[in-house]
């Protein structure tokens, strides 16, 4: 272990605590009364600082605006019925924050102030965690490029955030989706594999198509024969044919490497299942969905953790689940709820200590 540095911080004078109510939590909305600040200048982290949330002002030239060199993470901390705070797998949230930064040629992040920052940040503001059953405390690790400059380069200069947001328990309905035919997510060579802010704004037309159509998501395709699968809106997918369970390989670097993800996979095969990481193509799926072997189909992702799929189209063929009879992945949902509330061991510890 590292020795633990104490980073400076500078209190609000005044909690908002009291001003948030907590039985309506939209996700994202609202903010912990501090945040953790970082800047790189000069090759080096100089040091971080805990501080209020605050507003932050830039020159209107900084590079992040106008080049999309800016990466985040979503992490998430809870608290247990004897008060205490966890924060789950932060990281492999570092690791994966370092490779989404060496593809955007963006420097990376040292576990003192990565780790160590959101320890310290989530420790002062433990009050902010709710302590109820399916509630957590969203981690928004950011960073993005400040060099005043409009030529095109990588920027010299970055801050890096962390933000904390209570959130109430994601209820995500069961989703509605189709197989995205027009517009591709990543492309080998790409930058699917990283968490950049660019990713997002990419995907957000097709999601509007989809909404308009009466769907929740799309499942994003590759992007030369649209037939391979990668991912369902910003989840990773998982396609259960009876005993054995299916997600789309990692090797071609065109999909999200999710901790959710890794975590599912870890407890299906705990519990004995088969998990094939490989290749799979929409005939596939619709030939299983034709014989009767498809039984569910579900996304994974820090937010919601799993998500339930009830939907899903392909041309003019539609595949629908009743997923009130799912049975993997209530279990494996089951589980990982149970492991962060201490109920069921943490053999692998996920779980970090504030
Ligand atoms: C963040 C994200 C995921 C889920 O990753 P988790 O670590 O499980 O939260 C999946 N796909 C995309 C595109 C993502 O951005």
């Amino acid at each position: 272990m590292m020795e633990t540095m104490d980073i400076p911080v500078i209190r609000v004078k005044r909690s908002r605590l009291a001003e948030i109510d907590f039985d309506h939590l939209p996700f994202g909305k609202f903010f912990s009364d501090h945040m953790l600040e970082a800047d790189y200048a000069d090759g080096e982290w100089k040091l971080a600082s805990i501080k209020p949330y605050q507003v932050i002002s830039f020159e209107p030239s900084i590079m992040a605006l106008h080049y999309g060199q800016a990466i985040f993470e979503g992490v998430k901390a809870y608290r247990n019925k004897n008060g205490e705070a966890f924060i789950f797998r932060p990281f492999d949230n570092l690791r994966r924050f370092n490779i989404s930064a060496e593809r955007m040629e963006m420097p990376s992040i040292p576990e003192d102030i990565f780790i160590e920052g959101m320890r310290q940040l989530v420790g002062l503001d433990r009050e902010w965690i709710p302590a109820k059953e399916d509630y957590s405390l969203y981690i928004r690790p950011v960073m993005f490029a400040t060099d005043t400059s409009l030529g095109v380069k990588a920027s010299s200069n970055y801050k890096f955030l962390i933000l904390l947001s209570p959130t109430g328990p994601y209820y995500s309905a069961p989703m509605k989706i189709y197989v995205e035919e027009k517009y591709t997510r990543a492309s080998p060579g790409g930058v699917g594999f990283a968490k950049n802010a660019g990713n997002y704004g990419a995907s957000l037309k097709a999601t509007a198509e989809a909404k308009n159509q009466g769907y929740d998501q799309v499942l994003w395709t590759d992007a030369f024969e649209h037939k391979w699968l990668q991912e369902v809106g910003t989840m990773n997918v998982f396609f259960v044919f009876g005993n054995t369970v299916v997600t789309p390989s990692l090797d071609e670097g065109t999909i999200l490497a999710g901790v959710t993800r890794d975590s599912v996979i870890t407890v299906l095969r705990d519990q004995g299942i088969t998990v094939e990481e490989r290749r799979i193509n929409i005939e596939e799926v619709v030939g299983a969905n034709r014989s009767g072997k498809l039984t569910e189909i579900f996304g994974s992702g820090t937010a919601a953790t799993i998500s339930y799929i009830k939907e899903l189209k392909y041309h003019d063929y539609t595949m629908t689940f009743d997923t009130s009879s799912f049975s993997l992945a209530p279990a494996v949902k089951k589980i990982l709820t149970e492991m962060r509330e201490g109920k069921r061991p943490d053999p692998r510890g996920w779980l970090v200590k504030v």
